[in-house]
């Protein structure tokens, strides 16, 4: 890298992140934290990777992979749940994945701190207020304050908290998103059925 990190993007694939992609790498100093823990949706993480290729430099890029083969991490609760079990429309809670943004921002948290970088952003919006409790600004807080606590001083970015799922679109349509070329559903099939799907196809909506 020419300069030192300064930023660090949780990067999934999907809508959202691909929107604070677009945002953070507006500083060159930006590095982009992709993590597969297993999830269903294989295309997001070539989604992801092909971001930051288009939105950064090549290898401002960190891959992790969890062992979710074992089934011990998120593979056991991700694996074999049916479309009903795992956000169909109006059950978005049930695709929470228990304490998954927890381990996503530590992995970021290490990232920053080996970078010494002082701002991790991720995607967080509006919509996944309800039913995702570490999407909330309290819980982004929270993680600072403990950062605080171990004499690091990291500031969570979440530019879009305020921000609907269409007002995430419209954003980056102004910022020149392409947005077929993120990925959203829990399926990796574009099923058009899940949550995920649902909410996408409103928010594409003009
Ligand atoms: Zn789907």
């Amino acid at each position: 890298l020419g300069r030192a990190v300064t930023r660090v993007v949780l990067l999934s694939g999907g809508m959202d992140s691909a929107v604070v992609l677009k945002l953070a790498a507006r500083d060159e100093s930006t590095i982009s934290v992709v993590v597969d823990y297993g999830q269903k949706n294989r295309a997001e993480l070539v989604c992801a990777e092909d971001l930051v290729l288009r939105s950064t430099r090549r290898g401002h890029l960190v891959k992790c992979r969890l062992p979710c083969d074992s089934g011990v991490i998120f593979g056991a609760v991700d694996k074999g749940r049916t479309l009903a079990e795992i956000g169909a429309p109006g059950d978005s809670p049930k695709a929470y994945t228990p304490g998954r943004n927890t381990v996503l921002l530590a992995l970021a948290l290490h990232v920053a701190e080996h970078e010494k970088a002082g701002e991790i952003w991720v995607g967080a919006n509006r919509d996944d207020y309800e039913g995702y409790p570490d999407c909330r600004r309290e819980y982004f807080d929270a993680f600072e304050t403990m950062c605080a606590a171990m004499g690091k001083a990291i500031v969570i970015k979440t530019p879009l908290i305020h921000f609907s799922k269409k007002q995430v679109v419209a954003l980056g349509r102004d910022l020149g998103v392409d947005f077929n070329k993120t990925s959203s559903c829990y399926f990796g099939t574009e099923c058009g059925a899940c949550d995920a799907c649902v909410l996408r196809k409103h928010a594409l909506e003009i």
